[in-house]
């Protein structure tokens, strides 16, 4: 397995992570300023790639000052104890929610070996940071890595510990809006059981209002902001209208995912690409949406 470096800009480097050779899944970022940051780790099973492109990028992992994921699920930050381990000068930032469970493992790998399965033996399990380690970033946090610094921006919806990452005009946006695919110049929802679809369309409205040039999506790659998030917002609004519509006709999952095929041009075609870990992200989605619609119907 080949890793390569790509430069974005002066400050920012990223790279195809590949856990268990999966490409165009996962990508890791580095902020390279008088300090060092690098964003996501992805999962455990792809440590070695992430110290691989750690140093390729031409860094020391002793270098790295932060370690910071946009969220804790696990092809995002499973591999974040055993990055803390090698890059032995850095702090991880985490949402204040998701900080016990970086610290205490067990729930959080419970919690998602339940609702994962097997793919969650793929990532691999994660391992503990000394809380002295971690440090709990609130909305608005802030931390200067020289030039400028890097904020935390909380974007709840896909997960409830979500936090984009601002620097300057370019943002690191994990799952909050959604899976990027650069081929089809086309992003759709990705949204799990306990998604929150109005706070998900709050957290696009905050983006969006951070003016930003460029975003970075963990999944996958970087993406030019023009009326992108105008387009994000659509597109939740369109699939969450299809759901519904399924919903009331009493369809499967597999039948309302059907629908989406039909509507939503290119979408098959990233299905049958989905590796291996990817390969019911939008039945997922599809079921995240109906959870929503389920409880939101409820409270009525
Ligand atoms: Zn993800």
């Amino acid at each position: 397995m080949t890793l390569s470096i790509n430069k974005h800009s002066e400050n920012i480097f990223w790279f195809d992570l590949s856990p268990n050779n999966e490409l165009e899944f996962i990508s890791i970022y580095l902020v390279v300023d008088d300090k060092i940051a690098l964003i996501e780790t992805g999962p455990a099973c792809s440590i070695n790639n992430l110290v691989k492109g750690i140093k390729l990028a031409g860094l020391n992992p002793e270098d790295v000052d932060y370690v910071v994921p946009t969220h804790i699920h696990l092809d995002h930050f499973g591999g974040g104890g055993h990055i803390m381990e090698i890059c032995k000068n850095a702090k991880a930032l985490v949402h204040p929610k998701a900080y016990k469970h970086v610290s205490n493992i067990e729930k959080w790998w419970q919690g998602s070996s339940d609702f994962l399965g097997k793919v969650a033996q793929l990532y691999g399990r994660p391992k503990p940071i000394p809380e002295h380690r971690i440090i709990s970033a609130e909305d608005g946090f802030e931390v200067s890595l020289g030039s400028l610094s890097l904020k935390a921006v909380h974007t709840p919806g896909h997960a409830p510990h979500h936090i984009t990452w601002a620097y300057g005009d370019e943002a690191f946006v994990g799952d909050s809006a959604g899976l990027w695919y650069p081929d089809l110049g086309i992003s759709f929802p990705v949204t799990p059981g306990y998604y929150r679809h109005d706070l998900a369309l709050e957290s696009i409205e905050k983006m969006k209002s951070l003016n930003l040039e460029n975003i970075f999506y963990t999944h996958f790659g970087p993406r030019v902001v023009s009326n992108t998030f105008e387009e994000t917002k659509k597109e939740f609004e369109l699939w969450i209208g299809i759901v519904e519509e399924g919903y009331k006709q009493q369809l499967s999952s597999d039948k309302i995912l059907e629908m989406l095929f039909n509507k939503r041009p290119g979408l098959l075609e990233t299905n049958k690409n989905h590796g291996v870990h990817q390969k019911d992200t939008h039945k997922g989605t599809v079921e995240g949406m109906i959870e929503w619609i389920m409880r939101k119907n409820e409270k009525v």
